[in-house]
């Protein structure tokens, strides 16, 4: 019984999409959030595999106990759900242009604006379907990384420790200003307020803008949020923070 599902030994951080069979998804998409054991108590569907439900219905069923019990949040049952519909959306593209006489997953070619598919191509998947192509050739992850944020710990910001092991990374501490193009960079992601010059009613919305952007930036969040209180909370009355003149 101690069947093994290629995702325990290799990617266990991941929920693949593409590694389980349409009615395992299916399967998996009526469960979700149940115990192996109390989604397979009627018997399992046909070819869905034992191995399969105790992989994912196992860890999200985890995930969520410790959720439950202990507060920890993780990527979440929404987040799979979205990854197997995307997964499955992309197989019907996919059906559709091999009755147009395309190839069994697009996906694995990389496609050039005249239609050509070159298998094995530059940013093309490998044997497994990882991505799906949007229109304007652009890619998309069908996967997600699965699993708890609390094997990170993050210190919050304007938090100082930082243990002796870790080169620090000098944390940026006021916004990058173009007074000549009306230009408010954050320096952390280059995201960009854009003003016009001298019209200090769209300065001002501009820095509401990258004060949002500060507080909601889903990447590098430390930073955005320890940026965030430099600029805009210690300073509130005080004149607009010293702001660096970009070199580049
Ligand atoms: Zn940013």
């Amino acid at each position: 019984m101690s069947e093994r599902h290629p995702s325990t030994t290799t990617l266990t951080e991941y929920f693949e999409p593409s590694l389980y069979n349409r009615q395992e998804l299916t399967f998996f998409l009526d469960h979700l959030g149940e115990s192996p054991v109390a989604a397979s108590f009627k018997g399992l569907p046909k070819h869905v595999t034992k191995a399969a439900v105790d992989d994912v219905l196992g860890r999200i069923y985890t995930f969520e106990e410790i959720k439950r019990v202990h507060h920890v949040a993780w990527s979440g049952i929404d987040d799979v759900k979205e990854s197997i519909l995307r997964y499955l959306a992309w197989m019907e593209t996919c059906a559709r242009a091999r009755a147009q006489g395309g190839p069994q997953h697009l996906s694995t070619y990389a496609w050039d604006e005249n239609g050509r598919g070159v298998k094995g191509g530059e940013g093309a998947d490998g044997g497994t379907v990882l991505t799906a192509i949007l229109p304007g050739n652009k890619r998309v992850r069908l996967g997600i990384r699965i699993g708890t944020p609390a094997s990170t710990i993050d210190m919050g910001a304007g938090a100082d420790f930082i243990p002796d092991f870790v080169t620090p990374v000098a944390v940026p501490t006021a916004l990058v200003e173009d007074k000549t193009k009306g230009l408010i960079v954050c320096p952390v992601c280059d995201w960009t307020a854009n003003y016009t010059p001298n019209r200090r009613p769209t300065y001002t919305a501009a820095r509401g803008r990258m004060a949002k952007h500060l507080k909601q930036a889903t990447n590098k969040q430390a930073n955005h949020r320890r940026l965030y209180n430099s600029v805009f909370t210690s300073g509130r009355t005080a004149p607009i923070p010293v702001i660096r003149e970009r070199t580049a």
